[in-house]
């Protein structure tokens, strides 16, 4: 088969690879579309040790199952893969399992023709779905989980709430479209990116600034910030956009520096909130969302071919691709 190789550092390689053996209890899935992850390029920057090349990336991913009892059904992954029998997996908290386990970082993942996953991983999605908006499932899934656990912990309903939203990649962007939907009107999101804001504009859901200039949304006045980036300094900011008893979600991953301000979230009572991945309803719930067009039409998407995926990591790399999600299709 064919599959885009994470080879190295800034290395990609489109290239045949053995078709993956297919175990007990796990099917064969043909891939129809696959999204790049902002964790696909922390990999392709040699970030992150706990994908090692060569290796093949990518989780969010939808395709055609070729064997055993959903022979024939579309199909969306649920990348993570979890024990299903610990507490966690069994209160329906499997993104919490110790056991857990991600396609695309120590087992094969999705930039290829045929993926093998255990049957439990696999979501029916309508057949008539378009693979492209499929392939969102995850990383908008991921935003809903966000939106829904700040939802409880908010003193106020969404619709009365003013958020700001850090970082305008697919999760902040999901983030941002999902509160819309619910209702929430005062909608800020910051990007450092201007291709990127500019793309994100025309999405219309709210005020959208770069974090860098000098026309900054008021400090104190948010009652939740989406920390979609997780650097020292989206920290410190959202630390200073928060309104007291606000809510701080943090569910980027960029880096592990300095940069919060537990003097203020102490004597300000903040809810310092840690968000990763989603449930399994999380992930249904997402499926109707999408495909019953609740969060408008896709098309924002960039796709491109997986033969050529090494150049759109590249573009991503470069600040070169515009759109807050580039999805590889076969
Ligand atoms: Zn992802
Ligand atoms: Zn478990």
């Amino acid at each position: 088969m064919k599959a885009l190789v994470y080879t190295g550092t800034h290395q990609l390689q489109y290239r045949d690879e053995p078709e993956p053996a297919v175990a007990k209890n796990e099917a064969l899935v043909e891939i129809e579309a696959v999204g790049i992850c902002g964790s696909d390029m922390h990999a392709y920057h040699g970030y992150d040790a706990r994908r090692v090349p060569p290796l093949i990336l990518g989780h969010e991913a939808v395709g055609l199952v070729q064997n055993g009892a959903r022979k024939g059904k579309r199909v969306v992954l649920n990348p993570l893969i979890s024990c299903g029998k610990c507490n966690y997996c069994l209160s329906g908290k499997s993104n919490l399992c110790l056991q857990r386990e991600l396609i695309g970082m120590r087992r094969a993942g999705a930039f290829a023709q045929y993926i093998n996953i255990p049957e439990q991983n696999l979501l029916e999605i309508p057949q008539d779905m378009d693979p492209v908006t499929a392939s969102l499932t995850e990383p908008a899934a991921t935003s809903l989980h966000v939106v829904y656990q700040a939802e409880k912990l908010l003193h106020r309903p969404l619709n009365e709430c003013r958020v700001v939203v850090l970082g305008g990649g697919s999760i902040g962007v999901f983030a941002a479209l999902i509160l819309k939907h619910k209702g929430c009107r005062d909608i800020y999101l910051g990007d450092t990116n201007s291709l990127r804001r500019d793309a994100v504009e025309k999405l219309d859901f709210g005020t959208i600034y770069n974090p860098l200039d000098n026309n900054q949304p008021e400090s104190g006045s948010f009652d939740l910030v989406i920390d979609a980036v997780g650097s020292g300094r989206t920290r410190a900011a959202s630390c200073q956009l928060v309104k007291a008893g606000g809510v701080i979600s943090h569910v980027g991953l960029q880096d592990n520096e300095a940069g919060l301000d537990t003097r203020r979230i102490t004597l300000d009572e903040i809810i310092f909130l840690g968000n990763y991945t989603y449930s399994v309803p999380d992930l249904q719930a997402t499926i109707d969302l999408l495909y019953c067009g609740a969060l408008g039409s896709f098309d924002w998407v960039e796709t491109r071919l997986l033969a050529d995926g090494a150049s759109a990591f590249h573009d991503i790399h470069e600040g070169k691709a515009a759109s807050p999600k580039l999805v590889l299709i076969l």
